[in-house]
């Protein structure tokens, strides 16, 4: 038929270009019905169907119960490269012996590989988006495209108080996310001043002002360590979270990465302004450099809280779904209750908390959402019996349940199967040789 001919009919579904058949959505049996990059219905299960296999792609969704997408709220996604290089030294030694003079070889080739090396473990483990920050933007940026995920991804900006190294830097940073709007929408640019200890108060004034003109959000490692705390008592008469709040930096696009060494008026200020903090359990405790997250008291003021893996040298994976385990064990342990931070809750940190932090139309499944969803196979030994998925997922599997991961409406993993998974290895390997010498 000629459809110039045919009056529009606007009530016609677009055309399926995708149909996970036969998961659970919410418990309840489900055919998920993915038109481009959006779900276009979620429908009971219909077996007669009529699917133009030209068109529309079909994902057997049997055995399966579907979730959002995860959402990686921190990370160093190119340190996956780092897994397991150094591991159970303090943090300076840390810093300077292994990880600085490993990173001070690195290429933004190197940077592409070891993105792509993340995206390969993100996806396996239902991860659809992440938070990054780290050197070589378009490395980073190159391979969240290729990976079919979706990113907000901060060029690291450090001065280091020198006002020539600050200018230099403020130029770079422009000029990044001027290049940044050639990527596809799932990638987006945001500030990284990497932390008040090595951004000038200069630097971090000019990236508040750049920050609030272009809308763009600030990633920045805040009260990580008792520390960091002291010192910006001493140098500035504040504590951290006050000093970011007096040269502008704390507002609904700040994302404070950590925030663990808290005091009541941090967690007011927080919330007053609208700042998101972001929760690396695993992190903190490896090194040993945070002290329990206050979540309950953040929670009751209404400060939202996401949940990162940050880097795999701090952690070893990316694996979101453990990542929740430990904290809802830690705000349990820290609060000597165990009714903290409940597995339904935890897992709304890293969908619908996350999504409304970054401003992406996804982290639930519902028409018209974005199509960044998972499926978890319901016949993994770690779900089974199988009382309460949450529960399930939060306490009892790992990422390794997850069969099939789907962003922006394209099937990444079918069955546990990356397409370009053995090349990457292979790259990393050869890069590797390099990098450490081998
Ligand atoms: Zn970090």
């Amino acid at each position: 038929m000629d459809d110039r001919h045919v009056a529009p009919r606007p009530a016609d579904p677009p055309t399926p270009t995708l149909i996970v058949r036969d998961t659970r959505v919410g418990g309840v049996p489900a055919d998920i019905v993915i038109a481009g990059n959006r779900i276009a219905a979620i429908e009971p299960p219909d077996p007669e169907r009529a699917i133009d296999a030209a068109r529309t792609r079909v994902v057997d969704g049997r055995g399966t119960a579907a979730l959002p997408g995860l959402m990686n709220a921190h990370t160093h996604s190119a340190m996956a490269m780092m897994r397991s290089y150094a591991d159970d030294m303090p943090l300076m030694p840390w810093l300077r012996e292994k990880i600085w003079p490993f990173e001070a070889h690195l290429t933004e080739d190197d940077v592409y590989w070891g993105t792509r090396l993340a995206c390969v473990e993100m996806i396996r483990t239902g991860t659809t988006f992440f938070n990054d920050m780290y050197w070589f933007f378009h490395g980073t940026a190159r391979a969240t495209v290729d990976s079919g995920m979706r990113a907000v991804l901060s060029p690291a900006f450090i001065d280091l108080g020198d006002p020539e190294r600050l200018r230099r830097e403020a130029e770079a940073t422009l000029r990044t996310l001027d290049e940044a709007r050639a990527y596809p929408d799932r990638v987006a640019f945001a500030f990284g001043p990497h932390a008040i200890y090595t951004v000038s108060e200069a630097g971090l004034r000019w990236v508040a002002e750049q920050a609030a003109a272009r809308g763009c959000l600030v990633n920045v490692h805040t009260a990580e360590t008792a520390g960091e705390v002291d010192d910006c008592v001493r140098a500035h008469g504040l504590r951290p979270v006050a000093y970011l709040d007096r040269v502008g930096v704390l507002s609904e696009r700040c994302l404070a990465i950590h925030a663990v060494h808290l005091d009541d008026a941090d967690i007011a200020l927080l919330a007053a302004r609208g700042a998101h903090v972001v929760h690396n359990p695993v992190s903190n405790l490896k090194l040993a450099s945070g002290g329990p997250m206050r979540y309950r008291d953040l929670r009751a003021a209404g400060v939202n809280v996401l949940v990162g893996t940050d880097g795999c040298a701090s952690n070893n994976n990316l694996d979101l779904f453990e990542e929740l385990k430990f904290a809802a064990l830690m705000a349990k342990h820290a609060t000597g209750d165990p009714t903290t931070l409940p597995a339904d809750e935890a897992l709304d940190l890293v969908t619908t908390h996350a999504a409304r932090a970054f401003g992406i139309d996804a982290g639930a499944l519902a028409p018209g959402k974005l199509a960044d969803l998972i499926l978890i196979d319901l016949g993994h030994v770690m779900l089974f019996p199988g009382h309460h998925l949450a529960a399930d997922l939060v306490y009892s599997a790992h990422g390794r349940a997850v069969r099939t991961t789907i962003c922006d409406g394209r099937v990444l993993m079918a069955d546990g199967v990356i397409d370009d998974e053995a090349e990457i290895r292979a790259e990393v390997g050869a890069r590797l040789a390099r990098l450490t010498g081998r």
